[in-house]
């Protein structure tokens, strides 16, 4: 399987998948929506009663939303996340406590009258850190306060993955085809019904070059074999899906960049498949395998015959 980039941007790519299988990209596609550690807010602790700001203003902590709601929107605010820094909590030297390296701790003090936002999160961490562990989308409305209004919370974010809760689901859009293979015959790329097809494509596929019709984009065609419908005897051009390329496309919410989406999964797909080989390997020889042979009956004792 090779991968070959088409386009790459912090938050997006697309990609082609050679020399593979259907069942390969399914897996991979598969891997990318629901596979991926990233850290999200888990754990979120309301301060009730009275607050002071800085300039000793008093207003109440309360707000228009309901607490559950408020530390459901924050859940889904992505959360950077870094693979080196962090390990699931389950597997953390601490035992599933919480630690600085199986949590992040974010404080928000916010007074009204205001918009809270996902940028008003600060990481509770040393200063080293605290513009990576920013949240990645500063504009992301949390609630709105009136005059007297205030928020005053500590949220806790941990790794998990999308199989858990779709606040860990790193990307969306992951979506592929198989990569178009369109051929134009020759002696019909003149022909008027051929020539029609230019505006009869959705995706603007052909265009026409000196009297014949030609190939422009070939990755926009969505197999949807319009073209072909209209031909005369359906001949003159053929469209196919190649079942060993495809041409992938996904986003990320921003906890990682897509190249480092990418390369995750690939790794995470190539551990499954060293360990599936390990786990064959160990199975020892075929006939560990069958069930064990039943113990053969004792015959049966012969019936007293008399001799009379
Ligand atoms: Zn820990």
């Amino acid at each position: 399987m090779d991968i070959e980039i088409i386009e790459m941007a912090e938050r997006k790519m697309k990609f082609l998948l050679r020399n593979s299988s259907p069942a390969m990209a399914n897996a991979l596609r598969r891997t990318l929506l629901s596979d991926l550690p990233k850290m999200a807010i888990h754990k979120v602790e309301f301060h009730l009663g009275p607050l002071t700001d800085d300039t000793g203003k008093e207003y109440e902590s309360a707000t228009p939303l309901f607490d559950e709601i408020i530390a459901h929107r924050l859940g889904m605010v992505p959360v950077p996340t870094d693979r080196d820094l962090f390990v699931p909590q389950d597997e953390c030297v601490c035992g599933g406590e919480g630690c600085p390296n199986c949590t992040i701790e974010y404080f928000l003090n916010k007074s009204g009258p205001c918009t809270v936002y996902s940028g008003d999160l600060l990481p509770m961490t040393d200063p080293s850190h605290r513009e990576a562990f920013k949240v990645k989308d500063e504009f992301i409305p949390i609630v709105e306060l009136v005059n007297g209004q205030g928020i005053n919370v500590i949220a806790t974010a941990v790794m998990g993955t999308a199989k858990k809760h779709v606040k860990w689901q790193v990307c969306n859009g992951v979506g592929y085809k198989y990569l178009p293979r369109i051929a134009i015959d020759p002696k019909a790329a003149s022909r008027d019904d051929v020539l029609e097809c230019k505006d009869l494509c959705p995706r603007k596929v052909f265009d026409i070059e000196g009297g014949r019709l030609v190939v422009v984009d070939e990755h926009e065609c969505s197999l949807c074999r319009t073209c072909v419908e209209h031909l005369r005897d359906g001949k003159g051009i053929s469209v196919e899906g190649d079942d060993t390329c495809f041409l992938f496309k996904f986003e990320t919410d921003g906890s990682y960049t897509a190249k480092e989406a990418l390369d995750e999964a690939v790794r995470i797909l190539r551990d499954e498949a060293n360990e599936f080989v390990d786990q064959i390997e160990n199975i020892g020889p075929e006939s560990d395998l069958l069930p064990p042979e039943p113990e053969p009956e004792p015959p049966e004792e012969p019936e007293y015959q008399s001799e009379y």
